[in-house]
């Protein structure tokens, strides 16, 4: 009997998946199954917690799948060459999928559905990992929006354009209704557990950073507009974003609850969406600024100044700590992010690819549209950038944000002692110097 394939990549979750669903719902028994996937692991530090918590939360898949009777087939490989082998050894009648929209998976899926259609195997890839996508939010003419506000605003009425009906009789956005793929768990094929390559096997040691739950608090989620600018709440935001990065919560879900009690967090959401839809639309945004002038801006690229903001020792204790944070715990707080970002790039004169890629490093909910948008958005060549000549000074949003130096006093020890860095640059300088250069390369 053919079987269909579905295969997990940024969905990790057999609840409210919507190319799992569609998997299920076929007429051939589906196969889950998971590569590790050399072509990204191969770049990443043998201790990296995001392939910790990536391998944990594929035991766990495995045996939720074991429990329905079957099995997640695990792969440690390249995909192009795992998929020719799974085409040899079943026969396959399908693919389904969850599609991703960086640049390398479009390509790697481009690649995976050519090579499988000459052997007549269909690849279905699906919408999961954001609420629209493609042209579902668009001007009237068709052209992608790159100003945020007006990409909400019909972003929100297209929510509210299509109503459906819950199980239990209530309204709903269609768009927000949940898949119930428990219902359809009788077509999993069943199989046996197999082994799963482990974490030395694939050249990692295993690390001990601690995950945040996935659950969305209802206390952080009704303060959440009055709370979450303050880095130094431990509940002012929800800590989500690695569950939204690795698909192990529905976006669906969480954004039906903020819909309903807060939506200063929907708009957070629609943010993300956002910067997503960028990146598939302008895939340069990678390596060029969205506004082509900043390419031309005479970036300083002082090495020392930026191993400095690496280790969180540039005497300006609110970029610090937020540096120190995301070194510690591979986190650092939306208000500090746009700070250090802010700091690099304009009083430095770092480029901000340079940033970028530090993030990329060390970030556990790094994500490639979010992380170029947050970059691009401080450095000021971005879709909806602030002006350029608007520079965050780093006092006064200490003053803001952290008054009473609960934040900086928590990640910098020997902060107001001798042991701390005087500031590796002066503010009205460096302010001075930031707008000429800019001037310069934009005139
Ligand atoms: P909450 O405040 O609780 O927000 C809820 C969710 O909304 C987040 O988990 C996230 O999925 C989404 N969200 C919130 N703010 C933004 C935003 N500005 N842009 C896009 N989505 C948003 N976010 C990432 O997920 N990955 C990144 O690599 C990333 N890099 C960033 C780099 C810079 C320079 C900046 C300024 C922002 C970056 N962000 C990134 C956005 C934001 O900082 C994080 O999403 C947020 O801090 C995560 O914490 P939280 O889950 O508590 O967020």
């Amino acid at each position: 009997m053919p079987i269909n394939c579905f295969w997990f990549r940024r969905d990790l979750r057999l609840h409210d998946n919507a190319g799992f669903y569609e998997a299920l719902k076929s007429e051939h028994p589906v196969q889950p199954v998971f590569i590790f996937d050399r072509n990204i692991l191969d770049e990443l530090p043998t201790e990296d917690a995001r392939i910790t918590f990536l391998y944990d939360v594929i035991h766990e898949l495995q045996e939720q799948l074991e429990e329905a009777g079957s099995d997640l087939l695990v792969y440690y490989g390249y995909p192009e060459q795992v998929w020719k082998e799974i085409a040899e050894k079943y026969e396959l009648n399908a693919i389904y999928t969850n599609r991703d929209y960086e640049p390398y998976a479009k390509n790697r899926d481009k690649n995976i559905k050519a090579q499988l259609a000459e052997k007549d195997i269909e690849f279905h890839d699906f919408k999961d990992h954001v609420i629209f996508d493609n042209d579902e939010v668009t001007k009237s003419d068709g052209d992608p929006y790159v100003v945020f506000t007006p990409y909400s605003k019909v972003w929100k009425k297209k929510l509210d354009s299509k109503i459906d009906e819950t199980k239990s009789g209530d309204e709903i956005s269609y768009y927000l209704k949940p898949y119930p793929n428990a219902d359809y768990f009788s077509n999993l094929h069943q199989t046996k557990a197999t082994d799963i390559p482990t974490l030395k096997d694939m050249g990692f040691e295993q690390t001990e950073l601690p995950i945040p739950e996935r659950t969305l608090d209802m206390d952080t989620l009704e303060s959440y507009g009055e709370t979450r600018n303050f880095p130094w709440k431990a509940k002012g935001t929800s800590r989500l974003s690695i569950h939204y990065r690795f698909g192990t919560i529905s976006i669906r879900e969480k954004a039906k609850k903020a819909l309903g009690n807060n939506e200063t967090y929907l708009n957070e959401l629609i943010w993300r969406d956002f910067y997503s839809n960028i990146l598939n639309q302008y895939p340069k945004v990678v390596d060029y600024a969205f506004r082509e002038q900043y390419d031309a801006i005479d970036w300083r690229n002082n090495k020392e100044e930026f191993q400095a903001w690496c280790d969180g020792k540039t005497g300006y204790p609110i970029v610090d700590a937020g540096m120190r944070q995301l070194n510690a715990i591979g986190y650092m707080h939306n208000r500090v992010r746009m700070i250090t970002a802010s700091f690099l790039t304009k009083h430095l004169l770092i480029d901000w690819r340079w940033g970028e890629a530090y993030f990329a490093q060390k970030l556990l909910d790094y994500d490639l549209a979010s992380n170029n948008g947050g970059w691009q958005w401080a450095a000021g060549s971005g879709t909806d950038a602030a002006p350029y000549f608007r520079i965050f000074n780093p006092y006064s949003q200490r003053e803001k944000f952290d008054k009473n130096y609960e934040y900086i006093k928590e990640w910098i020890p020997e902060f107001d002692t001798d042991d701390y860095p005087e500031p590796i640059v002066e503010h009205k300088m460096a302010r001075e110097r930031c707008l000429e250069t800019y001037k310069k390369a934009l005139k």
